[in-house]
């Protein structure tokens, strides 16, 4: 196919993965829309909670990988001395890894800024209308169209929120908010408050609040109960642990966190006990959302968080290769995924990588549902990419890269126990992350 013109949608890690490998792969033009003020996406901290803000990071937020699992494998996240050197770096040192990783490739000149899509559509079998607003001075906005002979869809999917279901909650009084509009503590100062969840962003919100809370009770779900050694059938909440002896964690059943929510500011656990709480902080999870597509047109749905059918998680197989996704996979070292997806994606629409046909790409999906079906997977951990590294190896394979190398994935592994196995210490305490070229030691 030679050389495309590409719209890539989103300025993120993944975006900025994206733009940097069609231009090394001779593609061009490449825009890149990004509808905030700078680049980094997700990690734009934004002190500020407006009603369409993207990012969701708080305050306090360290990373909750060590840097040399974070960085793209070829422009490693170095640690320096103007900067914050920890090996779990605060979130300002992730936004200038990104902005430095942009200006080192030149990359910022690709990139449209306040500029949002508004939508994509198909004009003929294999070009693109991407129709986008683009704020000038004087807060006066534009709307304008181009034609691309392919988009690379890299919109995030930590921004629109999941909130869990809790029956009552309409007439109960308190306050709720999802932790994408969590940043700091203050407002919980001295307050009873229920953190429904208990994964990276849950563990670290309930430690911030409960510094300044009177309490904080945290209902976390059985197979993360049984990591944190919290008895499944326990009736009566345990303290959480020696540094914040106000926090409570309440096991819970994958189905339901929370039993009800009452009039009087109760809020029920299905362990049986009860707490007159003043907040619900929701650390529930996102959804996978592109409001501007049409999910026919892009050859997707979106379901139970699974989007799909997708060929590896990027190629819709019916409009292969000229619309893709990168950076839908979560629960990975993410910025070196985005980077073999993206080489991926470049090769294969220069031509230099062959796609299988239509019919054997949706067999490879129909299979992987299967499998995961057969599991007992549920939809909504399509995009999970567990601990066996097959998925990013086969990318490298295809793509004609090397292998992330075994050190990095051993130390990756054992990061993400210590996040379950030490939230309190892992940060700070990394022992267990020695390693030699062999992997940990
Ligand atoms: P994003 O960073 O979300 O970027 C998407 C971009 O697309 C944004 O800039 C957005 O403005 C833009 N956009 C969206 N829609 C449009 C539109 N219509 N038009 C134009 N632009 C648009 N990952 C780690 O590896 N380590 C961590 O420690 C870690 N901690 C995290 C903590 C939190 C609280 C969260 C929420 C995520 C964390 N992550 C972490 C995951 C993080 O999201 C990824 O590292 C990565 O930044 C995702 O990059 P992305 O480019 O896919 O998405």
């Amino acid at each position: 196919m030679g050389s495309l013109s590409v719209a890539v949608i989103g300025a993120g890690a993944a975006g900025l993965a994206a733009a940097r490998e069609l231009r090394r792969e001779g593609h061009g033009p490449v825009v890149v829309f990004e509808r905030c003020a700078g680049v980094g996406g997700t990690w734009l901290y934004d002190d500020k909670v407006s009603t369409n803000h993207h990012s969701s990071l708080y305050a306090s937020l360290r990373t909750n990988l060590p840097r040399e699992t974070m960085g793209f494998l070829d422009f490693p996240l170095v640690s320096s001395d103007s900067g914050d050197s920890r090996r779990f770096p605060g979130h300002a040192e992730v936004l200038r890894y990104l902005q430095e990783f942009a200006r080192r490739f030149d990359l910022h000149g690709m990139v449209k800024l306040q500029t949002e899509v508004l939508s994509v559509r198909r004009e003929a079998s294999s070009s693109w209308k991407v129709t986008y607003s683009r704020k000038q001075e004087e807060k006066e906005v534009i709307v304008e169209e181009e034609v691309f002979d392919a988009v690379v869809v890299c919109n995030g999917h930590f921004t629109h929120p999941r909130l869990a279901d809790i029956a009552g909650i309409d007439g109960w009084p308190g306050k709720q908010m999802h932790s994408h509009s969590y940043r700091v503590a203050d407002p919980f100062h001295g307050q009873v408050v229920v953190v429904i969840g208990y994964k990276p962003s849950g563990m670290d919100i309930s430690r911030d609040i409960a510094g300044v809370a009177k309490e904080v009770h945290v209902a976390i779900r059985s197979p993360a109960a049984a990591a944190a050694n919290i008895s499944q059938t326990q009736q009566m909440p345990l303290p959480a642990n020696q540094a914040h002896p106000n926090l409570w964690l309440h096991s819970c059943t994958v189905h339901i966190y929370v039993e009800r929510a009452e009039g009087d500011g109760s809020v029920v656990f299905q362990d049986g006990s009860r707490v007159k709480a003043d907040a619900i902080v929701h650390c529930t999870g996102y959804k996978y959302s592109f409001p501007f597509l049409d999910e026919d047109d892009a050859g997707i749905n979106v379901d139970d968080n699974r989007v799909g059918p997708l060929y590896k998680h990027v190629f819709p197989p019916r409009l292969a290769p000229h619309i893709s996704f990168i950076g839908l996979p979560f629960r990975a070292m993410l910025f070196p995924v985005f980077q073999l997806q993206s080489n991926w994606v470049a090769g294969v629409l220069s031509g230099r990588i062959e796609l299988p046909s239509q019919e054997e790409m949706m067999k490879d999906v129909a299979a992987f549902y299967s499998d995961l079906e057969a599991r007992g997977c549920p939809k909504r951990y399509t995009h999970d990419l567990g601990t066996s590294f097959e998925y990013e190896d086969w990318l490298a394979e295809r793509s004609g890269l090397d292998k992330i190398e075994e050190w990095r994935k051993a130390v990756y592994l054992a990061a993400r126990k210590n996040v379950t196995d030490r939230p309190e210490a892992y940060r700070d305490d990394d022992r267990s992350l020695r390693y030699d070229a062999t992997g940990c030691v």
